[in-house]
């Protein structure tokens, strides 16, 4: 009987394999607390009695990802990390430190099949769905890297988690769980480019993360050009769902919106976008896009930027501009892994 993975089990499914091994199902909890410590080696689980601790050697092993690069930034404290999947695929993660705490920003997915127009993921297309416990190998990989506790998640690295969502879920619900890595769901941020249905989903879900649209345009002829999801989804669709996702969670929403010179950043979309979201609990957030190799969009000036969330912050839209970590690490989703595979 070849060895089971203990990492890959939620607690229910743990309870139930040392059942089959013959040992009471209270263990699992004891178990499961050591496993989100970091640990892998069942003899330093010191709560464990010495039979049980012989018979998970002989049945079980925990995994753990590895490192496959590291990127430490010069200018802040930001870390990114590229980690290889036990089949080989290679994912990134990035550690963000503020004065709050420690973030943890992950993937989702192996690339994407979104195809959105300024993005690196999303080039080789999308590889495969991550598992729950993959995710939840992410937090855990930057916490024993670093020896830092993460506070917060931000779902925000490759993919689109909205279509990996059993899985999502499983792993916000452990990042949740007080024997694992206890994080209020108010902690937890995740990222969409806008899967309508699954918004609608997640609203009625009684989980209540932060949710972060990618919304990166004031009107569908704009946005159908940078998003294709758009085509399929419009943004009066769009903003449906974010009003139920609102009423259902009574949680702000926030717009992310990459400026893109000369496409998306003029004081046209700065008034057409106050307009959108007027009367909406939402807060918006301006990103100084980060240029990749080979696509022709180019940021915005700091002028302009100053100028789109002025005009957003005069009309009574919560606005910030994000500060901008790791800049000299390609600290921007799915520049590294592409970078690496290219080579
Ligand atoms: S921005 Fe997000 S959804 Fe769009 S291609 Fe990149 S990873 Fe996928």
């Amino acid at each position: 009987m070849s060895k089971i993975d203990l990492k890959r089990l939620t607690l229910t499914q743990l309870e139930e394999f040392l059942r089959q091994i013959g040992e009471p199902a209270y263990r699992a909890r004891q178990i499961f607390k050591w496993i989100y410590k970091g640990q892998t080696q069942f003899e330093k689980m010191t709560d464990l009695p010495k039979t049980l601790i012989g018979k998970l050697n002989d049945h079980a092993y925990i995994s753990m990802i590895d490192v496959y690069k590291k990127y430490e930034s010069a200018l802040d404290e930001t870390v990114k990390y590229v980690f290889l999947l036990e089949d080989a695929n290679l994912v990134e993660s990035v550690k963000m430190k503020y004065s709050f705490g420690v973030t943890a920003c992950i993937s989702s997915q192996v690339g994407c099949s979104m195809g959105c127009a300024f993005c690196a993921s999303t080039e080789g297309g999308m590889v495969r769905n991550l598992l729950w416990s993959e995710m939840a190998d992410e937090v855990l990989a930057i916490e024993k890297d670093s020896g830092e506790k993460v506070s917060r998640v931000v779902v925000m690295g490759s993919g689109e988690p909205l279509l990996n969502y059993d899985e999502l879920i499983q792993f916000l619900k452990v990042l949740n769980m007080s024997i694992a890595f206890n994080i209020s769901f108010r902690r937890v941020t995740v990222s969409t480019c806008g899967i309508v249905p699954e918004i609608f989903r997640l609203a009625d879900e009684g989980i209540p993360i932060t949710l972060a649209v990618s919304l990166h345009a004031p009107n569908d002829e704009i946005r159908n050009c940078l998003m294709p999801i758009n085509r399929r989804y419009p943004i009066s669709q769009l903003l449906d769902a974010c009003k139920y996702y609102i009423m259902k969670t009574k949680r702000r929403i926030t717009f992310e919106y990459a400026l893109i010179s000369q496409v998306n950043d003029s004081d046209e979309c700065a008034y057409e976008l106050s307009n959108l979201l007027k009367d909406m609990l939402c807060h918006v957030n301006l990103i100084p896009l980060n240029p990749v190799e080979g696509k022709i969009y180019k940021r915005s000036t700091p002028s302009q930027v100053h100028r789109f969330e002025k005009i957003l912050s005069s009309s009574g839209i919560s606005t910030t501009v994000r500060r901008e970590l790791g800049s000299d690490i390609q600290a921007a989703c799915g520049q590294l892994r592409r970078s690496l595979l290219k080579r």
